[in-house]
């Protein structure tokens, strides 16, 4: 069945321009076709944008603040992301405050973390050694979707066996101090499900393996740049974005060859209607959306007064205390309840970027973990938190903007109740994203692909979906069948 009708005027139609929409875009352009992009909102990016949201010359990420993903991820890698802009590397990709003053760190440098793990340290070296060693083969496994047989059996079962032992309930036997199993449950968290889990442990042993190896950059300037960097990109090949234009109905798009939709499997049955067939339209509406993110952005007069020594040098802070309190902050958002000590994410860029904020001020950005559609306001549980570990924090907020989960969602429908993966992290929609198929971009309308994080291999600013589901595209309905060239290198140079 097709939702196309008459001549197509343009090849390739892409509706949403988050990373996965202008990654797709790009692929597309750049084999050579007529791209147009339809936005919703007044600006580009999705979940990748920056803005001044509390005072003037304060400059806040939106949603995505950290990118361990810019470095591994193949889209990124191809488009040679890290020669078209500038990115800070934190040497302590993560941090994390324990009780009493003292911290876990996560460096860059792995002989680095595993010194200052005390007795847990050769622990930590053997759980990552063997991963780190082979990040780009970590990357290529869990960058693509898991039904794929993996192109590195070894280092998929070495993965897999560890996943197993830090998603169960061996997760301690490993350890015997307080900081290494923090360090690994803060990274394990940001999948906003209950601990531990096999997909849990999954994600924090590659965001892990990650700060290890490229470490956990940040563009200079915000995560616009990024964007900033795909849309040129997409310009400079002929490609066009219309914003402000919400696409309600597929039947409302001009004709195209292929159109990509960078929306959640909700947005498609809307979109399409009756035009699914039925079948498909009931695997799509079994997919489940996760908890959810309520958000609170902060100008500072000073950086944060962290009590333990190490954490104003990291990118990232995992704030909420040791494995068990997080556990217990996580389960319970689980279980649909707000967290009475919750898991705070925190990022402070401006530490390693002054351009984010005046001379001598800082922006901070943290986000907690609610249950989806929460409508309350996180802002004073966050600030409570952070202030455990940094007592006088609360003294230096000059100004503060909190959003819900609810407000995340009105922000972008495609985080619905505020679920900032666009679909719960799980084994079972890790396998089935949005539905078990060996090609899960693809729908079964003719020329109609889902690109949103919603498909492998879920979410992050990685632009890996747009990228899988525009090759997908390109050999089913437009008769290319190699990747084409992503390479920071414009037409007239070549
Ligand atoms: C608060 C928050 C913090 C995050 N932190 C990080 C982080 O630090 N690092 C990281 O890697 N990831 C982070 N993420 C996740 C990351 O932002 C997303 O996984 C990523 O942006 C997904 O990209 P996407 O292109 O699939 O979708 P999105 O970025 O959500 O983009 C979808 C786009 O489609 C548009 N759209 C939707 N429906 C329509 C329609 N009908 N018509 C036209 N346009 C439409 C939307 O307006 C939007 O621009 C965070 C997300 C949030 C919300």
């Amino acid at each position: 069945m097709s939702v196309q009708r008459g001549a197509p005027e343009i090849d390739a139609i892409v509706v949403g321009s988050g990373p996965n929409g202008l990654a797709a875009a790009v692929t597309l352009a750049r084999a050579g076709l007529s791209v147009r992009v339809y936005e919703r909102a007044a600006h580009v990016g999705g979940g990748a944008a920056t803005a001044e949201l509390t005072l003037p010359g304060f400059h806040h990420d939106v949603c995505s603040a950290v990118h361990p993903m810019a470095l591994a991820s193949e889209f990124f890698r191809r488009f040679g992301l890290a020669d078209r802009i500038d990115l800070v590397v934190p040497e302590v990709s993560y941090g994390h405050p324990l009780p009493g003053g003292t911290a876990g760190l996560a460096y860059q440098s792995l002989a680095r973390t595993v010194a200052e793990l005390g007795r847990d340290g050769p622990a930590w070296r053997r759980l990552f050694a063997p991963l780190v060693e082979h990040a780009e083969q970590v990357a290529d496994f869990t960058g693509n979707q898991l039904l794929r047989l993996p192109r590195h059996p070894a280092t998929a079962l070495r993965f897999g066996l560890r996943a197993l032992e830090q998603g169960g309930p061996l997760w301690n036997w490993r350890f015997s101090g307080q900081a290494a199993p923090a360090l690994l449950t803060g990274v394990s968290a940001h999948t906003i499900r209950a601990l531990p889990s096999l997909a849990t442990a999954g994600a924090g042993l590659t965001l892990a393996t990650y700060a290890h190896t490229g470490g956990w950059p940040m563009p200079v300037g915000g995560s616009g740049a990024i964007v900033t960097a795909m849309v040129d990109d997409l310009v400079a090949h002929g490609g066009e974005i219309v914003t402000s234009t919400p696409v309600r109905r597929l039947s409302d798009l001009p004709p195209a060859r292929v159109v990509l939709l960078d929306v959640t499997p909700r947005a498609l049955l809307r979109m399409a209607g009756s035009d699914l067939p039925a079948t498909y339209a009931r695997r799509l509406s079994r997919f489940r959306y996760g908890n959810a993110v309520a958000k609170v952005d902060f100008a500072l007069s000073a950086p944060v007064p962290w009590q333990a020594a190490g954490l104003p040098a990291a990118g990232t802070v995992h704030v909420g205390g040791t494995r068990a309190e997080i556990r217990r902050a996580e389960n319970a958002v689980a279980r649909g309840r707000h967290a009475e000590n919750p898991y705070v994410l925190v990022s402070q860029p401006s530490g390693s970027d002054p351009s984010r904020a005046p001379a001598g001020k800082h922006v901070l950005w943290a986000y907690t973990h609610v249950p989806r559609g929460s409508t309350v306001d996180q802002t004073e549980a966050i600030t409570r938190q952070i202030e455990r570990f940094a007592p006088g924090f609360r003294d230096t907020i000059l100004a503060s903007a909190g959003r819900s989960a609810q407000d995340v969602q009105a922000h972008n429908p495609n985080y619905v109740g505020g679920d900032i993966s666009a679909g719960e992290i799980s084994i079972r929609q890790l396998l089935a994203r949005p539905v078990l198929s060996a090609d899960p971009w693809r729908t079964p309308l003719a020329g109609v692909y889902l690109c949103s994080s919603s498909t492998p291999p879920g979410p992050g600013v990685h632009g890996l979906a747009g990228w899988h589901a525009a090759l997908s595209a390109l050999r089913h309905d437009l008769g290319v069948s190699s990747a084409p060239d992503l390479s920071p290198t414009l037409p007239d140079e070549r």
